[in-house]
């Protein structure tokens, strides 16, 4: 049987990784390392400042207290003796669609086990306000995840799923949605008179792009964006070759 790593940032009592886990089963050994407390938003942070706990919650389910990173690393070396042949992230709470790659835990955790030479995906999945439905976000990671597991992914690549409200209408393979940043930082005051603030969502404004990942989940698709652990601007070597004779 494969053996498959599941984690999420969300934190190891969300509902969705247990949707998740469980879609996996007939897949595979399924074995949870997920942070103890929500890590949401995250990135790819590791904990480097202090030590960390494994809490071992039985039937194969673990706890960390840290970042999605530190529980792929964890599981890896510690929980499985080795690789597994499939990492699967989420099931977010909330759509990870363009930039916001950049800043989830989910596609994180992914991402690094990308970093590994793991086959790995991350699932989110659009909800209202608070009415959450697993079932097509599962339904749909089992069937990425069976072929990813007899195909497998090309080198440090790792896929982007995101699943819209209610039933799909199908799979759409998206490129990352452009999307204009904003940014909406709200300023308070304490009971003791000092001011706090709080960083919240800014408005989506997408650039329309029929291909993109906000496109397919507005058309009812679930979105499979492939994503690459390798960031430099290929595109703009030559630009920056130009640039550089003037360094
Ligand atoms: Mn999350």
């Amino acid at each position: 049987m494969p053996r498959i790593l599941v984690t999420n940032d969300d934190g190891v009592r969300s509902p969705g990784l247990r949707a998740l886990a469980e879609a996996l089963v007939p897949l595979g050994d399924v074995t949870v390392v997920a942070p103890a407390s929500e890590t949401s938003a995250i990135g790819h942070a590791l904990t480097l400042q202090r030590p960390l706990r494994l809490d071992d919650l039985g039937e194969r389910w673990y706890a960390v207290d840290g970042t999605p990173t530190d529980c792929v690393n964890i599981a890896i070396v510690h929980v499985l003796g080795g690789p597994p042949d499939l990492i699967v992230s989420g099931i977010n709470l909330g759509l990870n669609l363009g930039d916001d790659v950049t800043y989830s835990g989910t596609v994180s955790a992914a991402l690094e086990g990308a970093l590994f030479g793991v086959p790995a995906v991350a699932v989110s999945v659009d909800g209202g306000r608070g009415d959450w439905h697993f079932g097509p976000a599962a339904g749909a990671a089992r069937r990425v995840a069976r072929q990813v597991l007899a195909r497998g992914l090309p080198r440090r690549t790792l896929l982007n799923v995101n699943v819209p409200r209610g039933e799909p209408d199908g799979f759409r393979v998206t490129i990352q949605g452009d999307r204009q940043h904003g940014t909406i930082v709200t300023r308070e005051m304490d009971p003791r008179g000092r001011p706090y603030y709080w960083l919240g969502m800014s408005d989506d404004h997408w650039i329309p792009d029929r291909r993109s990942d906000v496109q397919a989940i507005r058309d009812g698709f679930v979105s499979v964006t492939p994503l690459h652990s390798d960031m430099t601007a290929h595109a703009a070597v030559d630009v920056v070759e130009e640039l550089s004779r003037k360094f």
